[in-house]
C-alpha cells in the first residue's frame, strides 16, 4: 500500500455507500508497521471523540460449559471428553449478579454453550429474576442459536442485548469450521431475527480460524457492513486442547488489533471488546486493543472453582473481577494508557452518531 493510498481507502470508510471489496482488501494486505500505528491512531481519535478515554466493564458469568453443537474449533463441543462440564443454577448465576452489581457493574453477560438443559424457559426465567432484582441494568446473553419464539420469550423477560458471532461470512470456509447440522444461513438467520425482535446485537469473527484467507476476513467486513451490528466481537482463534483443530496455529494478535482499528473507523459507535483470547495471545493485550480503538472490556465474575472448567481455548487467560482489588487492578492497567472505566450501562447511542 502506498502511503498516499492510505487517505484515499481511509475516505471509503467514512462514507455511508458500502465498502467496496477493493477496498478492504488492500487495507489488509500485509501493512507495514507504520500504517498498523497510524490507523490505530486514527482510530483511538475516533472512540475517544465518542467515549472519551471511558471503558464500558460488562460482568461476564459463563452459566454452563454444556453444549449440544460440535463447533471444531470449542473447546466445549459435545464430543469432547477432555471438557469438564458444569451448569450454574438460577441462584448461583443471580449472586453473580449481586456481586457484580456490589462492584459496581451496570451490565450482565450471561454466556454458555448451548446447553439442553437450560431451556428457553428456564433461562427466561432466570432473565426475569434479574430483571425483577435489578430493573435498570443490562441484561445481554450469548447463547447460541434458538429459535424465533425462544429470542422473543427471551426478550420479553427482559433481556436487552444478545451476542452471536457469525464466525465466518464464508460459507464453505463455516463447512469447514463447523459440523455438517450447522450452517451459515441459520446463524445469519438467527441474527436477523435478534434485530428485527429489537435486541441491540452483536456479531463478529474469529481471526485466523484455520482455513481462514484474507478473502474471508473481506467477507466478514462486508457481512458486518451489511448487519450494522451494534456490538463487535472478534479476537484471535487459539487452538483447543481434544478438538480437531488442537494441533493448529492461534490466530495473529497484530491482525486482530488491524481488524479491531479498521471497525473503529467504519462503525464509530459500536461496542467493540478488547476480547479474553487477545489477551490470552498477549499480556498487554487489553491495552493494546483499547489503543487500537477498542471501548469495552468484560471482567469475568464466573465462580472461580467454575471458570477454570470453561475452557473453550487452551490457557484460557482466567483473571477477573471478582473481587473489588481485582477491578482496581484493572483500572490500574487502563491508567496506565491514560484511561478509565466507565460503570455506566454503555447502550449504544446511534443518536450521538
Ligand atoms: N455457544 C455460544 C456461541 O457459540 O455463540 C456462546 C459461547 S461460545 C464459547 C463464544 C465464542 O467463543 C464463539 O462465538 C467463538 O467465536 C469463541 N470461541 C470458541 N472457541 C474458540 C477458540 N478455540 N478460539 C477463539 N475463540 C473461540
Ligand atoms: Fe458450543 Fe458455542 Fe462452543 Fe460451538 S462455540 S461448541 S456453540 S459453546
Amino acid at each position: 500500500m502506498r502511503e498516499n493510498n492510505l487517505d484515499y481507502l481511509l475516505k471509503h470508510l467514512e462514507l455511508p455507500a458500502r465498502v467496496p471489496a477493493d477496498v478492504w482488501r488492500t487495507l489488509l494486505a500485509e501493512p507495514s508497521a507504520g500504517h498498523r500505528e497510524q490507523l490505530a491512531l486514527l482510530a483511538r481519535e475516533v472512540a475517544q471523540r465518542h467515549f472519551g478515554k471511558g471503558v464500558y466493564v460488562r460482568a461476564l458469568i459463563e452459566i454452563s460449559s454444556y453444549c449440544r453443537n460440535n463447533c471444531n474449533y470449542c473447546g466445549l463441543r459435545c464430543s469432547n471428553s477432555l471438557a469438564q462440564r458444569y451448569r450454574l443454577s438460577k441462584e448461583e448465576i443471580l449472586e453473580c449478579c449481586r456481586k457484580a452489581s456490589a462492584l459496581g457493574f451496570n451490565t450482565f453477560v450471561l454466556q454458555g454453550g448451548e446447553d439442553p438443559q437450560q431451556t428457553d424457559e428456564w433461562l427466561a426465567d432466570v432473565v426475569a429474576a434479574i430483571r425483577a432484582e435489578f430493573p435498570s441494568k443490562a441484561i445481554t446473553l450469548s447463547v447460541g442459536e434458538r429459535s424465533m419464539a425462544g429470542y422473543s420469550l427471551l426478550c420479553k423477560a427482559g433481556a436487552d442485548r444478545y451476542l452471536l458471532r457469525h464466525e465466518t461470512a464464508n460459507e464453505s470456509h463455516y463447512s469447514h469450521l463447523h459440523p455438517a447440522n450447522m450452517n451459515l444461513d441459520n446463524r445469519l438467520c438467527c441474527l436477523e431475527n435478534l434485530k428485527a425482535l429489537g435486541y441491540q446485537v452483536g456479531s463478529g469473527m474469529m481471526v485466523g480460524s484455520p482455513g481462514q484467507t484474507v478473502e474471508h476476513l473481506v467477507e466478514d467486513l462486508m457481512l458486518l457492513d451489511r448487519l450494522q451490528p451494534q456490538m463487535i466481537g472478534i479476537g484471535p482463534f487459539i487452538p483447543a486442547a481434544g478438538t480437531p483443530f488442537a494441533g493448529e496455529k492461534p490466530g495473529s494478535v497484530d491482525c486482530t488489533l488491524l481488524l479491531i482499528s479498521l471497525l473503529r473507523l467504519r462503525f464509530p459507535k459500536a461496542l467493540i471488546p478488547a476480547t479474553t483470547a487477545l489477551a490470552t495471545l498477549d499480556g498487554n493485550g487489553t491495552q493494546r486493543a483499547i489503543l487500537a480503538g477498542a471501548n469495552v472490556v468484560m471482567p469475568n465474575v464466573t465462580p472461580l472453582d467454575c471458570r477454570t472448567k470453561y475452557s473453550i481455548y487452551d490457557n484460557k487467560k482466567s483473571s477477573g473481577c471478582e473481587s473489588a482489588q481485582q477491578l482496581d487492578l484493572l483500572a490500574e492497567k487502563l491508567k496506565e494508557i491514560g484511561y478509565k472505566i466507565n460503570f455506566s450501562r454503555g447502550d449504544y447511542n446511534e443518536a450521538e452518531r
